[in-house]
């Protein structure tokens, strides 16, 4: 039988675990990357039960754990001095844990087991479109030059040019939200990951990484980070004294604030279905949403793995491109929107400054989190535990070695 002629857009996590996934299930892969060659830059992020069921499907955690430190307590911090204490070790779900995944050595991680199961990977292949011929798909360039596909999965982030050209109907909210992602030398004698909710609205994260760092997240001014940066860094540091020592001591030991990482102004999409034609969207295309929850990328694997589990499936045994796309959007869209909605929720109450206003965000969260069945329902949301999506996460085939 033909091969399926898959061709993803985006070497991101939706975009290699998709690849990762297609060659394993017998499909011929190409993956398309604007940036010119691959570079260890770009921020940390939580990896969650889901991220960690993905990669563990792949044959690919094991090999990857050296580069994790899992958690199982995060403590979150309200108004600066109500500790709530949380278990992902007390769910009943495999992986539970969280840990921060630095993207680059996630991504290498991924591009090196890509090319092991035949994946061809084009860097300095900026895509500026899709279009759809007689049902397959085809991909522009801004070389001008074209490539047909059977299948195209657009994984090529928050500002898909994919979805844009194609004119899908999305929706994009402003989060009005920015933060700085950073690494420091410097490690603190606990399994934990922190996150403290300031007075003012701020948030701080920490989290620890193997070979004695920390992994930080902050909030961060809309617009001006750069100025701050530049001119009254020093100012911005003291400015944070209210979250604590520790968040004192990691601001200090920042080595080169060139090297972290500043997202200004998040938006979150929206978008039904996850689908047109032969074109399939995962991760941030499809569905870009605070980082209040840790499941962006996480989400985005999962999507991956789904997808491509689904086209096998359906597509690999002569069903339509809709059928496929229906079952995908039916079992990650409803999930992933409650994510989302998860995460603003948090966001927003996270940015809340009136005493007020915070007194009664206190109160329910301490509320919920004696109510056992809700704060575990919580948990298990942030983890992206979806009972639905149990039969994907069977182990593929292992890696070609
Ligand atoms: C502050 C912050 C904190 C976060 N924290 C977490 C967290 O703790 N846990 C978590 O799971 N997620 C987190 N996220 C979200 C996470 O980073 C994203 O959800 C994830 O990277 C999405 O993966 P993706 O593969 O869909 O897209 P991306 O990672 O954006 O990858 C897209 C890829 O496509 C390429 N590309 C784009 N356009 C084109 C084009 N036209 N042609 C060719 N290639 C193209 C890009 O170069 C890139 O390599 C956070 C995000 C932010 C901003």
């Amino acid at each position: 039988m033909r091969k399926i002629k898959v061709g993803i857009v985006g070497a991101g996590p939706a975009g290699l675990v998709s690849a990762i996934a297609g060659a394993k299930l017998g499909m011929e892969v190409t993956v398309f990357e604007k940036v010119p060659e691959f570079r260890p830059a770009g921020a940390g992020f939580g990896i969650q039960s889901n991220g960690l069921r993905v990669l563990e499907a792949l044959d690919l955690l094991d090999s990857f754990l050296p580069k994790l430190r899992l958690c199982q307590k995060y403590i979150l911090t309200l108004s600066g001095e109500t500790d709530l204490h949380y278990n992902f070790g007390e769910l009943p779900i495999p992986h539970n844990h969280f840990a921060v995944a630095l993207r680059f050595e996630l991504q290498e991680h991924l591009l090196l087991h890509a090319e092991k199961v035949g994946v061809m990977v084009r860097f300095g292949h900026r895509c500026t479109g899709a279009e759809i011929h007689n049902g397959k798909a085809v991909i522009k360039f801004d070389s001008g030059n074209e490539e047909e596909f059977d299948i195209v999965v657009a994984c090529d982030g928050i500002h898909s040019a994919i979805r844009t050209k194609l004119n899908v109907k999305t929706k994009e909210l402003e989060v009005g939200q920015s933060y700085l992602r950073g690494v420091v030398p410097i490690q603190f004698e606990e399994d934990v990951f922190r996150e403290i909710w300031g007075n003012d609205g701020r948030i701080f994260g920490i989290c620890p990484l193997p070979e004695g760092r920390t992994f930080f997240f902050c909030s961060a001014p809309n617009e001006k980070w750069e100025e701050i940066r530049n001119n009254r860094l020093n100012e911005w540091i003291e400015g944070w004294k209210g979250h604590g020592e520790k968040v004192m001591s990691i601001l200090k030991a920042v080595e080169d604030w060139n090297l972290v990482n500043y997202d200004n102004r998040l938006k979150e999409i929206q978008m039904k279905p996850w689908y047109y034609g032969p074109v399939f969207f995962a991760g941030d295309s499809a569905h870009a949403m605070r980082p209040n929850y840790g499941q962006g990328a996480n989400s985005a694997m999962v999507d991956g793995l789904v997808l491509m589990k689904l086209i096998a499936e359906v597509i690999g045994s002569g069903g339509r491109h809709e059928d496929a796309g229906k079952r995908y959007d039916s079992i990650r869209r409803p999930f992933v929107s409650r994510i989302q909605q998860g995460a603003r929720m948090a966001g927003i109450m996270s940015g809340w400054t009136s005493a007020p206003a915070r007194k009664f965000r206190d109160l329910t969260f301490r509320i919920h989190k004696v109510i056992k069945p809700l704060s575990k329902q919580n948990l298990l949301l942030a983890s992206g535990f979806n009972p639905k999506e149990e039969r994907f996460f069977q182990p593929l085939a292992p890696a070609v070695q």
